[in-house]
């Protein structure tokens, strides 16, 4: 809808239009057409009411390996092939209609590949109008009562529409009248073109809702062509070229006058309210259906020879017919519109039927045909790359630019885009096998384009005056012409006779003119005078009459001169306010320019404030992590010192627990040994207790050794000293000891631990031990089990030989649950003198080194002393062995 403004000085801001932010999707409807014949193949089957689904035809099934299966998609409304014009036309254009009617803007296009029935949806043909003069008949009917008389609305040249006063319109109307050289007969169906008539049966017509009584309506025609990416106004009255018959009277014989000048392309310029619209294109004011359809047929005829004399690819152009609709509300009388341009409503209807959208290859043109082909695929190409780019924009929030200028069709309907309207598209669709591969890509961008969303119009703001103006105005002119017709007819001869009478009564009356005689020389003479009288009379009032007749002239002339000077005035005025007007254009362009600049700016402050938002957060989660490393540090810090501490803490227990320990081992070494310098002295004195014996001799007997006391501590070794003397052991021969064996042969179990280390000498005389355990190193297990214990010990002796020693003892539970051996015998199996080496042996061991080498050096005596072998339960040193040179202790 175009609001124009008041005033002569076009380019005033856009008003500020109630924009709501309602968008409704673009409507898409499908239509399929019948088959050419019957027996064709058909590959769209309609589905339901809103899906159609196509299928490969049976050789491009064969040709693909079924790669093309069935296909659905779904629509506003789907057509079939059995809807009539009509129906198609209360869905699809009559809400169109009744959106112009109430001054909102649409626009109806029809889209699909050559043949498919674009033009017979949109045109119709005999007895079947399509959408156009449907639409056109709804329009008239809806406001043929109200319309303007002719010229009362008058195109400006930049779209939009002023109010002219009835007496201009009148003056314009009698120019128009004098101009057309036949007076111009109504159009009637009779005299409209045959294809043309008898579209729209009377029983179909329709009209639109809530039609504005109170407001003046006139309809403006435009038909235009868009071909080549070149526009072309189809109701242009191109006139003979008379350059081109010249030159032909000149050279060849003058073919006809009615050589065609090649139309001249025209160009799109955006009015103030952003609607695209063709510069200087012609606008034609229609009264009726007929008239307008008389004018859409002119152009089409037009078309039809431009075609045909140019060689054009008729498939290939694109035809625009635009309905608008001029409405302004009645004055307060409800008479005249009211002369204010600002209450100038002007909505349109574009009804376009595009080229069609098939691949150049499809139709074999070639050369120019094939470029100027190509063009207008580029033209559908655009379109489909502008809805993309609108889908794109408008699901994915991107601002893409929408290359509307690259082609003529879609930059003329850019506002409808970006703006506002209703926009509905027609996709037909012919179900023949031909067509299925270019249908499936008029479906894919079918379904593309319901996904765009436009702007909802908004509803036009009602004006201030009562409603109901028109009827009232109707009601009283009624009444008057009533009035009049009951008073004998008009009136208006009343004045005129009064004056006549006047006139005739102030001349003089005439004598009788009757003449009896011949000799009758009055009555002539009397008549004479009189008409001289009156002649004088008749002078008189000449003269008074040319006397008020040249005062009311200079009056007149007087009024005439004033009316120039203001006229002049007005001029002057008018010049001045157009200057201001020029400023104001001026100013407005400049703000224009501040306010581009002031958005620009205010977009770049935007994006900004949207870095600045991204720097700052990034700043805190940087702080943060900082804060809560250096937390860490810290807490790190402060453990590793704790940590420190507790170190020292543990090297200081430690080294004061070693310094302990050392010191308790140093105690219990000096202990040990001050026992073996025990042993070693209780030792020397029975030695020499023997030595002083031996001079007086004993039988030799074998006396079983003392109760041992055990010199644990110092003081008791001390006591024990004193207390005990140790038996005295014969010597001089060779002190065998117990052989136990004997004893083993009862119900006691062994031990009999033998170390991997020793040498199997079969020679040597073996323990026969039944039931013995054999372990080759010492096991609590197997000492639990048994009572006593033999360890074979084998060493090699200074002479050389190996030396068997049978260590044996008795096994018993310590206190701690552990196994204890007390050693009670050592037999050594090895034949030999037995007394030279172990003397040899006693000397050297002198203090007793007590290493396990001395062990080899055992003497007689050194038996009865026992070696107590104590593994103590949960040991982990294994069995230990600790020798304290205990002495013998038997179980108790
Ligand atoms: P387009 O404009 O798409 O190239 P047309 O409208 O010229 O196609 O249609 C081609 C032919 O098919 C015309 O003769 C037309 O009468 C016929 N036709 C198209 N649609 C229908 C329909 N729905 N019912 C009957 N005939 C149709
Ligand atoms: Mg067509």
């Amino acid at each position: 809808m175009q609001r124009p403004m008041k005033g002569k000085t076009p380019r005033r801001p856009a008003p500020k239009r109630p924009y709501n932010n309602q968008k409704d999707p673009v409507g898409v409807y499908c239509r399929v057409r019948p088959l050419s014949c019957d027996d064709e193949e058909c590959c769209i089957e309609v589905i339901s009411n809103t899906t159609i689904q196509l299928h490969a035809p049976d050789g491009l099934k064969a040709n693909r390996n079924g790669e093309y299966k069935e296909t659905q998609y779904s629509f506003k409304r789907v057509f079939g092939i059995k809807t009539t014009q009509i129906e198609l036309f209360e869905d699809v254009a009559k809400p169109l209609v009744d959106d112009l009617i109430h001054g909102k803007n649409g626009l109806l296009f029809t889209y699909g590949v050559t043949g498919s029935g674009k033009t017979y949806t949109m045109t119709g043909s005999a007895g079947q109008g399509g959408l156009l003069p449907r639409s056109l008949d709804m329009i008239f009917n809806s406001i043929f009562p109200y319309q303007a008389k002719r010229f009362v609305f008058k195109p400006d040249d930049k779209n939009g529409m002023e109010v002219q006063n009835q007496v201009d319109a009148l003056l314009e109307r009698q120019k128009r009248d004098s101009q057309q050289a036949p007076p111009k007969t109504p159009i009637t169906r009779q005299r409209l073109d045959p294809e043309f008539a008898d579209m729209i049966r009377p029983d179909e017509a329709c009209k639109a809702d809530g039609v504005d009584e109170d407001s003046s309506y006139s309809v403006f025609v435009s038909y235009i062509e868009i071909y080549n990416n070149y526009i072309y106004d189809l109701l242009e009255d191109t006139p003979t070229d008379p350059l081109k018959a010249k030159w032909n009277s000149g050279g060849t014989p003058l073919k006809s006058n009615t050589e065609i000048i090649p139309p001249q392309s025209k160009i799109l310029r955006e009015d103030q309210n952003h609607n695209m619209y063709v510069a200087g294109c012609t606008e034609v004011e229609v009264k009726s259906t007929d008239e307008a359809f008389d004018v859409f047929w002119r152009g089409q005829k037009k078309r039809r020879i431009a075609n045909t004399q140019l060689n054009r690819e008729s498939s290939r152009s694109h035809s625009v017919f635009v309905v608008k609709l001029a409405q302004a509300p009645l004055d307060a009388d409800g008479d005249n519109v009211l002369q204010d341009k600002a209450q100038v409503a002007v909505s349109q209807l574009c009804l376009v039927d595009l080229a069609g959208s098939e691949r150049t290859s499809r139709t074999r043109a070639e050369g120019n045909r094939l470029r100027e082909a190509g063009n207008i695929n580029q033209s559908l190409m655009t379109l489909r790359t502008c809805i993309e780019v609108l889908r794109e924009n408008q699901m994915c929030g991107t601002n893409k630019m929408v290359p509307y200028r690259d082609s003529k069709v879609t930059h003329f309907f850019k506002n409808y885009f970006d703006g506002e309207g209703k926009v509905r598209m027609v996709v037909c669709v012919n179900p023949k096998a031909d067509d299925y591969e270019e249908t499936l890509l008029v479906m894919r961008f079918a379904e593309m384009t319901q996904e765009v969303e436009v702007a909802r119009p908004v509803d036009r703001p009602i004006c201030g005056f009562t409603p109901g103006r028109r009827q009232r105005n109707q009601a009283f002119k009624d009444e008057l012409s009533r009035r009049l017709e009951e008073r004998g007819g008009p009136v208006d001869t009343g004045e005129l006779p009064a004056v006549l009478n006047q006139l005739l009564q102030s001349l003089p009356p005439l004598p009788p003119a009757e003449i009896k005689d011949p000799s009758d020389d009055q009555t002539l003479p009397r008549l004479i005078e009189a008409l001289e009288r009156r002649q004088k009379l008749k002078q008189n009032i000449m003269e008074e009459y040319n006397k008020t007749a040249n005062l009311l002239k200079m009056r007149l002339q007087d009024m005439d001169g004033n009316i120039v000077n203001k006229e002049n005035y007005i001029h002057e005025q008018r010049g001045k306010l157009s200057e201001k007007d020029k400023l104001i254009q001026d100013q407005k362009v400049e703000i224009e320019r501040l306010e581009k600049n002031s958005k620009m700016l205010e977009y770049k402050i935007d994006i900004l404030q949207k870095t600045t938002n991204i720097y700052e957060e990034d700043k805190r989660t940087l702080q943060h992590e900082l804060e809560s490393r250096e937390h860490r540090l810290h807490r790190e810090m402060s453990d590793k010192k704790r940590m420190e501490a507790r170190m020292q803490g543990m090297v200081q227990d430690a080294k004061h627990q070693w310094e302990k320990e050392c010191e308790r081992r140093v105690n219990a070494k000096q202990l040990e040994m001050q026992n073996k310098l025990w042993v070693k002295d209780e030792k020397l004195k029975q030695l020499k207790a023997i030595v002083t014996e031996c001079k007086t001799p004993e039988p030799l007997s074998l006396r079983p050794p003392d109760k041992p006391q055990r010199p644990s501590r110092e003081k008791d070794r001390v006591a024990a000293k004193r207390s005990h003397s140790p038996s005295p052991v014969p010597t001089g021969a060779p002190v065998r000891p117990h052989h136990r064996r004997s004893h083993s042969a009862g119900n006691e179990r062994w031990v009999d631990h033998k170390p991997v280390t020793n040498v199997d000498l079969d020679t040597v005389l073996q323990p026969n031990l039944p039931n013995a355990i054999k372990v080759s190193t010492p096991s609590e297990k197997a000492l639990s089990k048994c009572d006593k214990y033999v360890l074979t010990h084998q060493e090699v002796a200074s002479d050389g030989e190996i030396q068997t020693k049978l260590i044996k003892g008795e096994v018993f539970k310590t206190r701690g649950g552990g196994q204890a051996v007390q050693f009670t015998d050592i037999e050594t199996l090895k034949q030999e003198n037995p007394t030279a080496p172990s003397r040899k042996r006693r000397s050297s061991e002198g203090h007793g080194q007590g290493d396990e080498n001395a062990e080899g050096g055992w003497t007689d005596v050194e038996n009865r002393c026992s070696v107590a072998v104590e593994m103590r339960a949960g040991s982990n040193l294994g069995p230990g062995y600790q020798h304290h040179g205990f002495q013998k202790r038997r179980k108790p």
